[in-house]
């Protein structure tokens, strides 16, 4: 059964002890990993494991919780660093969640890198927590580079219907395998199928029953299983579209 975790961020130093050994095992499981940049070191760490490893690729990007930092020396480097083989650009958008970056440079370190993707023919990563859906739509009615997933999607971002018609992935983590989460699982079925992902945000949001733990790309698998449990479909079967449909969106080759 092959596997594709769209969402992962192994360069992170929750994974110091054993990412080698991690990696190598994810290799011989049959999983693949977006490996995906919050700044501009986290971009390059991403590269570089790419670089070394088949089964990585890289995403780089400016996450809005470092937008206050984004300048237009950040914005060449950014886009110096897509040509070094990423597959896509962010993670990028807008957290009113947390809101460790003013709103205004999280909108405009936002809008330049849809810019930038639009620009590379890449397709974009996006983080969306708190009350920005509304901007956030706004925003890529604007500039839409045309391709791109949001992730960790949840029942705060509203109807799946919006970004769908935008031309976007819908990625689904840890949370739909949540107890206290039907609402997400409720959700599933106004995704179609050639549009669904299966990310884990690791080392963040561990499924059920690894919560409280280091989340790591191999779980990916409960994901896939409690999704195809609500949708009756065989694991392989939705293992199998979620895998083709990454291929498809970061253009790998299957
Ligand atoms: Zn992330």
């Amino acid at each position: 059964m092959r596997l594709f975790d769209t969402h992962a961020h192994l360069d992170f130093p929750q994974f110091d002890p054993d990412r080698n050994r991690l990696i190598e095992k994810l290799a011989r499981q049959g999983i693949r990993v977006v490996n995906v940049g919050v700044d501009l070191d986290t971009s390059r760490a991403s590269l570089g494991l790419a670089r070394k490893h088949h089964h990585i690729y890289a995403a780089c990007g400016v996450h809005p919780h470092e937008a206050k930092d984004f300048s237009e020396d950040t914005l060449r480097k950014l886009a110096a660093l897509l040509d070094q083989g990423a597959v896509a650009v962010g993670e990028c958008g807008l957290d009113y969640y947390r809101d460790l970056s003013p709103r205004d440079d999280q909108r405009r370190a936002f809008r330049a890198q849809l810019e930038l993707a639009k620009e590379k023919g890449l397709p974009v990563i996006v983080h969306l927590r708190g009350e920005a859906r509304d901007e956030l739509l706004e925003i890529l009615h604007e500039v839409n580079p045309g391709r791109g997933v949001i992730h960790a999607f949840s029942t705060v971002h509203g109807p799946p219907r919006d970004f769908l018609d935008l031309g976007f992935h819908i990625g689904i983590g840890g949370p739909v395998t949540y107890r206290k989460n039907a609402a997400l699982r409720a959700l599933l079925r106004e995704i179609p199928l050639e549009r669904l992902l299966v990310e884990t945000d690791s080392p963040y949001l561990p499924p059920e029953p690894h919560r409280g733990k280091r989340n790591d790309p191999a779980k990916v698998r409960l994901m896939v299983e409690r999704i195809a449990g609500v949708l009756r479909l065989p694991p392989r079967d939705v293992a199998e579209l979620t895998f083709r449909n990454a291929c498809a969106l970061f253009r790998i080759g299957a």
